[in-house]
């Protein structure tokens, strides 16, 4: 058995230069921002859970958040609600598409947290007296998970909003059922505030990272959410996290994701790493091409499929 590479002194630069010739994909439409994004972006950039950093080249371009920001948004609605959260949104994949206008047959609540209308509705769960309120929670935890001051990119906030109109039928379906309290166009605005949030690979690792602590970030050292937390979003990750792809990420890379149409993906490996790829051209289920490669590269060098059939200690 070939020895796996130490994260730490891990070559990333050279996975960026091994994926960087891949030409699949198309950069997303949907706003214009999106559009603009450079096609040949790479970067990649992982923190262990004992808050050593690793990053390629091109690790510090910021790009908006977009779907990456769904665990986290789950994740601090579970830590507001004491685990109420779990009441008003499914835990069950769909096997469709990240837009899909479809909730839980019976129940009128969202399949799961990582598709839109579970984002949309979780979103509305932090804390917070009305949506600038919530937005700043949202805000404020997910640079508790990144471990430095983000912030949004306003134009992209606004176009999301202005452009999202699945996002909005999404929003007025579940206020129709009952499921979300909180009226439609103030649930749209701050999903879109926090898929706005700029970040580079780097912040993502971390943000990544701190799941796979137990919920404490492991470069502050500060606790973002309980250890049950952490445990139950990685779960969800895993089953939900790459739409309806999640089933062969999970056989094929084995670690906990989620992708974005940035291009960006975050993976968690509980107990050992967090990593982020940044790369925008996506394939057809919205995940970056290069990312999706990139992310079995580092699963079979640095050994981190979940599945793996070694015992730890012989790693
Ligand atoms: N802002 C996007 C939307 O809600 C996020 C989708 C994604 O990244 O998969 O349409």
């Amino acid at each position: 058995m070939s020895s796996l590479a130490d994260p730490r002194s891990y070559d990333l630069d050279d996975v960026r230069r091994r994926v960087l010739h891949e030409r699949g994909g198309e950069v997303d439409e949907s706003i214009p921002e999106l559009a603009a994004t450079d096609p040949d972006l790479v970067a990649l950039a992982l923190v262990t859970v004992d808050g050593d950093v690793n990053a390629s080249d091109r690790a510090d371009v910021r790009v908006s958040i977009q779907s990456a920001v769904k665990p986290f948004l789950f994740a601090l609605a579970l830590q507001d609600t004491g685990g109420d959260a779990l009441d008003r949104v499914g835990i069950e994949p769909t096997g469709e598409a990240f837009d899909a206008i479809k909730l839980e047959s019976g129940t009128g609540r969202p399949p799961n947290p990582m598709v839109n209308a579970g984002a949309l509705l979780t979103a509305s769960l932090v804390d917070g007296a009305d949506a600038a309120g919530r937005s700043a929670r949202i805000l404020a935890g997910l640079s508790a998970f990144a471990g430095r001051e983000l912030d949004v990119d306003e134009s992209v906030a606004q176009n999301e909003h202005l452009l999202g109109d699945r996002n909005h039928a999404l929003a007025h379906l579940m206020r129709s059922e009952g499921t979300l309290v909180e009226s439609a166009d103030d649930a749209v605005a701050v999903y879109s505030r926090a898929c706005a949030v700029r970040v580079d690979a780097r912040d993502l690792a971390q943000m990544g990272a701190t799941l796979a602590a137990g919920g404490c970030n492991p470069v502050t050292g500060a606790r973002v959410v309980d250890s049950a937390v952490a445990r139950d979003v990685v779960a969800v990750m895993a089953t939900c996290g790459v739409y309806d792809g999640s089933g062969r990420w999970m056989r094929q890379v084995g670690v906990p994701a989620k992708s974005s149409v940035s291009g960006a993906i975050v993976l968690s490996a509980p107990g050992a790493l967090g990593a982020a790829i940044i790369s925008p051209p996506l394939d057809s289920r919205g995940t970056s091409v290069r990312g999706h490669i990139a992310s079995d590269i580092l699963s079979e060098e640095l050994g981190l499929h979940a599945f793996r059939m070694v015992p730890r200690r012989a790693r």
